[in-house]
Order: structure tokens, then sequence, then C-alpha cells
């Protein structure tokens, strides 16, 4: 396993030149790309002078930024440092074959940043407080995660939970198709029972998307606050969840697919629960 240590052990607010894609904080940023590294450390990556920006604003735990040695006087690559120096994080001013060996990319962004996992306990997200949650039981496929966590963000949704076991979403596919919402959509864990538990304990409406669902989506009488439950992208909604689900809603189809792609079913649902 890939020594993480210059990345979790350095001296507060350090900011260090490096000259060599063979250097330990560069192979320790790149070792995050495995999950197993992200699970021991609790950090991941995010990459892009604007969403690094975003993020700080979110309040996003920074603890490390690679930027180009030569942009460290554009000003936002300065105020990046600078909130990563303040926050006692390390930054490492690369030239740019390390800022390559990063990112994986033959043109990287010039910012990358460096931050502690936002997961949060399911017990301390107020649902009875907001208008939707969305639920995604074992979604596999990293673009439809980060896809999803954008629209929960775009539309609203004031969580999202993850049930069962699911992709990764601080993988950085991910997070690159979030485009910086996984900062902004509070994001949770669990099992169905759980689930279940959490919605029910804030007297919310359950409604399971599922193609054999009774009633049509804009039939259902959508409360607040809602939990809208979406399947995994082979398999669908187990039987289990599907059963616990208050309601089984269906996205009308007119052609030959026979299902919609997940996060696009989920952007129509979700659409479509708080439209009214
Ligand atoms: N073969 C799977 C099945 O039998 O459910 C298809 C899964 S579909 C690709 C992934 C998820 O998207 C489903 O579990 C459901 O939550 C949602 N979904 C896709 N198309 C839908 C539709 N027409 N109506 C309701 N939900 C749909």
């Amino acid at each position: 396993m890939t020594d993480l240590a210059p990345l979790l052990h350095h001296r507060p607010g350090e900011v260090r030149r490096v000259a060599s894609a063979a250097n330990e904080a560069v192979k320790a940023i790149r070792a995050l790309e495995l999950k197993k590294n992200r699970e021991a450390s609790g950090l991941f990556v995010a990459e892009g002078a604007r969403t690094v920006i975003e993020a700080l604003e979110n309040g996003a735990d920074i603890r490390a930024v690679a930027h180009l040695e030569a942009s460290r006087a554009e000003p936002h690559v300065a105020r990046i440092a600078e909130a990563v120096v303040e926050r006692g994080g390390l930054v490492l001013e690369v030239n740019a074959q390390a800022l390559e060996k990063i990112s994986r990319r033959d043109n990287p962004q010039t910012v990358i940043g460096v931050f502690a996992q936002g997961w949060r306990d399911l017990g301390d997200i107020d649902l009875s407080a907001m208008r939707r949650a969305v639920a995604l039981e074992r979604v596999r496929d990293p673009g439809n995660l980060g896809t999803i966590l954008r629209t929960a963000d775009a539309l609203g949704a004031g969580a999202v939970v993850l049930v069962g076991d699911c992709t990764d979403p601080y993988g950085l596919d991910a997070v690159r198709a979030s485009m910086g919402s996984i900062f902004a959509v509070p994001l949770a864990r669990t099992d169905a029972a759980g689930l279940l538990a959490w919605a029910s304990q804030a007297g919310a409406l359950t409604v399971g998307a599922h193609l054999e669902g009774a009633a049509g989506i804009r039939a259902i009488p959508w409360r607040d606050p809602a939990v809208l439950v979406m399947g995994n992208e082979q398999a669908g909604l187990t039987p289990e969840l599907a059963s616990g689900c208050a309601a089984l809603a269906r996205i009308p189809m007119h052609g030959r697919a026979d299902s919609l792609n997940l996060a696009v079913a989920t952007g129509i649902a979700l659409y479509e629960s708080v439209r009214g």
C-alpha cells in the first residue's frame, strides 16, 4: 500500500516545492484513486480551481492542495493556497509532470484539492426540516451517482442517502460528475431497515421509483417531507425496500426502451415530486 504519511503528517501550513513526479506526497495523492486508500485515510481528491473554491465556500475540510508552481500568483490559486495554509494543510507547488501524474490527464486542471470525506450520520440529518431526500439502493455506476448528487443539489433535495453496497461517492469519476455538488448535499449511508426507520421517525412519505409501480409519478399525492427511493441499475429495488415504501411510482414510457437510466429517472422523478 502506498504510504499516505506525507499527506497526513507535515508541518501545519507547510508550503513545499515539488519538481519530480516521483515525490512521495505526489504519490500519496495519486494513491487516493484507490478506494482502500480513501477509506484508510478518510480523504479524497477534487480537481479544478472553481470546484475547490466552491468547496471552501461550502465549508469543506481541505487538507492539501497541489497547484502548478507557475500559477502561484494567479488570484484564485493564491486564495486557495492561503486558505489551506490558514487551516494548517499542505500546499504543494508542483511542476507540470507532477501535476499530470496526480491527475492522470494530459491536460490536467491546474489545481487539485485533497479533502476530508464529509459523511454524515443519518440520525444527525433532520429529515423533517426538508422537502425531499433521495435514497439510492446499491447504485453501482460512479457517473450516475455524481450526476444524481448534482441533480439533487440543483432541485433542492436536502440529503442523498446511499443504501446497501454502493459505489464510492468519493471516487474521482463520481466527484467529477457531481461538478462540486458532492460538497453541497449532505451524504449518509445505511441499510434498507435504517432508511425506513429514519423516514418513519420523521413521518415522511416514502416513494419508490419502480417499473411496476401501481401509480404514475404524477398521480402520487406528494407531501413534505418525502423520500424518493431509487433502485440499482441492473436489478432495481430489492423486494425488502420496495415493500417498505408507502407507494411505488412508475414513470410512463412510450418507446422501445424497457427502462430509463438511473440518473435520468431520478431527475424526472425528483422534478415531478417538487413541481407543485
Ligand atoms: N431492470 C431494472 C428493473 O427491473 O428495475 C431496471 C433498473 S433501472 C435502469 C434503475 C432504476 O431507475 C430503477 O430501479 C428505478 O428506480 C428507476 N427507473 C428507471 N426507469 C423507471 C421508470 N420508467 N419508472 C420508474 N422508475 C424507473
